[in-house]
């Protein structure tokens, strides 16, 4: 069964990780994807790689002129937005002690400010029946030593879901959140300086999740295309935590 027949969707973050298996999974599934990212040259190989019914438009989720940007490229082409994924997110360990100014404005800057004009800036293109889904985190409600700014931009992300559902019902538009816990993407290698520390981390994350392994992009992917399709007609305003149990026992 194709779910995402004709839809158009924009995937912030859509050049790495759990946007670009998002983005390749709704094409399989016959939406046109746009995808955003800062590097270019990322976005070149995301494109490249999902081959067809995809569209990059470069940019920075904390600047508004390239948010307006975005949207009007997707305005002049195709009218309309029937599915916002807001997955754009950075991450830098920080223990309380070390956190400074500048750490805390570009993490809230990118997962907080960023996503909510990314979906304020959408709002004018979207209709009845459009669906929202906002990437946070299972770090959002769960302490983890050295996760303090980040932690908090997610839990505000899994707020603004809340707020949004009631703002935009009149709409028909749903907002959900979607909390993955460790997936093996490149952000995991960006929380440390080495391939072997890398390799230490992941299997920390292995050992505390109760399946035993980290989750995969696609797995993630999947949960999105729920959150995506009309399957998810009746949910509003959730949490989707896919995290193989990490936080869930
Ligand atoms: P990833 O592979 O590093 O992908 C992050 C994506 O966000 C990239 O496309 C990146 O492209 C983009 N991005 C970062 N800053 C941006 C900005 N200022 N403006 C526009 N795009 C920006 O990481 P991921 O694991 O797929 O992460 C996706 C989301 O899942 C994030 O919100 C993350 O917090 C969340 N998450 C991940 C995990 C995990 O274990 N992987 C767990 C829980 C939640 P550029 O760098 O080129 O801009």
């Amino acid at each position: 069964m194709i779910r995402l027949k004709d839809k158009v969707v924009v995937i912030t973050g859509g050049s790495s990780g759990i946007g670009l298996a998002t983005a390749q999974r709704f094409v399989e599934e016959g939406a046109y994807v746009y995808i955003t990212g800062r590097r270019q040259g990322e976005l070149d190989k995301a494109v490249a790689l999902i081959g067809r019914n995809v569209a990059a438009v470069q940019g920075d989720v904390s600047k508004q002129e390239d948010l307006d940007r975005l949207y009007a490229k997707v305005k002049a082409e195709k009218g309309r937005i029937d599915v916002l994924f807001a997955n754009s997110g950075i991450i830098e360990h920080k223990t309380i002690d070390a956190v400074t100014m500048e750490h805390f404005d570009k993490t809230f800057d990118v997962n907080v400010r960023g996503l909510l004009f990314s979906v304020q800036k959408a709002l004018p293109l979207m209709s009845s029946g459009a669906s929202i889904i906002l990437t946070s985190s299972i770090a959002g409600y769960k302490g983890m030593p050295a996760h303090g700014t980040y932690s908090a931009t997610k839990a505000a992300v899994r707020s603004f879901a809340r707020t949004w559902t009631l703002e935009l019902k009149d709409r028909g538009i749903r907002v959900n959140t979607l909390s993955p816990g460790a997936t093996d993407t490149p952000i995991i290698d960006g929380q440390v300086q080495t391939k072997e520390q890398a390799a230490a981390l992941r299997a920390n994350f292995a050992a505390a999740i109760p399946l035993g392994r980290l989750g995969r992009a696609e797995e993630i992917a999947a949960a999105a295309l729920f959150l995506a399709s009309d399957e998810s007609s009746y949910v509003a305003g959730i949490e989707l935590s896919v995290d193989g149990g990490l936080a869930q026992v």
